[in-house]
């Protein structure tokens, strides 16, 4: 069977099983989760494992995230396509491109020069022409192109960074996971008439947020995690 025809069915019951499976229907989703050609985005020696129910390595000690947790935190956003969005983790680009089939423009923003410059031709070779990556520290958002409909941070913060508040327009939201490397717990942050709401959807894992408004490597490597470039 041709690379093709392999990969677009493992995706299809990746779709099924991990994302439909689990609760989240909503179609939009599932047709961008169908469309992203996840196995593009990793080194090649772990193309073959992209469908799995795992997170993935991708390089300089970073991680892409389990299918199921791209979906729900994308789905969390609550976006219907006419968005500017703002991701704060470019990593593999993997979950920018998701969020580029649903929304009109997403900003990623990545510390990485490595990660940001393989994430930007790949996003460009897959033609994913409404997203723009920039290197830099994304505990700052990036303000140029502020207010956003919708922010979503792929790295563990110990604190919501406040410049990610300010950036936020009203009536949107800021997903991202708060916490310490022994776990965290997914945030959703909605601003309604200049006031902030939170609630807390489930524990997650991810590696840190660093930066202005992130993790010290000390601080991080104080409660047990992972030393990383
Ligand atoms: N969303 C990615 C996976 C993110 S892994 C994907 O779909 O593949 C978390 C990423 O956040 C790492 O690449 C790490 O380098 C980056 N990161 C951590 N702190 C950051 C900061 N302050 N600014 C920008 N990127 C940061």
């Amino acid at each position: 069977m041709e690379d093709y025809d392999r990969y677009t069915i493992a995706r299809a019951e990746m779709v099924n099983e991990q994302i439909a499976r689990r609760g989240l229907r909503n179609p939009r989703l599932l047709r961008a989760l169908q469309r992203v050609p996840r196995h593009l985005f990793l080194p090649l020696a772990l193309r073959d494992h992209a469908y799995e129910d795992r997170p993935l390595p991708i390089g300089m000690g970073q991680t892409i995230s389990q299918p199921y947790i791209v979906a729900l935190m994308t789905s969390l956003l609550a976006l219907e396509g006419d968005e500017m969005v703002l991701e704060i983790g470019t990593g593999s680009g993997y979950q920018a491109a998701v969020l580029a089939e649903m929304a009109r423009m997403v900003h990623t923003v990545e510390r990485h020069e490595d990660l940001a410059n393989a994430a930007r031709s790949r996003l460009v070779r897959l033609g994913y022409y409404n997203t723009q990556v920039h290197c830099a520290d994304g505990s700052l958002g990036w303000p140029e192109a502020a207010p956003y409909h919708g922010i979503i941070v792929t790295a563990a913060a110990a604190h919501t960074p406040e410049p990610l508040l300010e950036q936020l327009a009203e009536g949107s939201r800021l997903v991202l996971p708060v916490g310490d490397s022994r776990g965290q717990i997914l945030q959703v942050w909605t601003r309604e008439a200049g006031r902030f709401e939170t609630q807390d959807v489930l524990p997650v894992s991810f590696v840190p947020l660093r930066g202005k408004y992130g993790w010290s490597p000390e601080d991080w490597q104080d409660l047990g995690g992972a030393a990383e470039p």
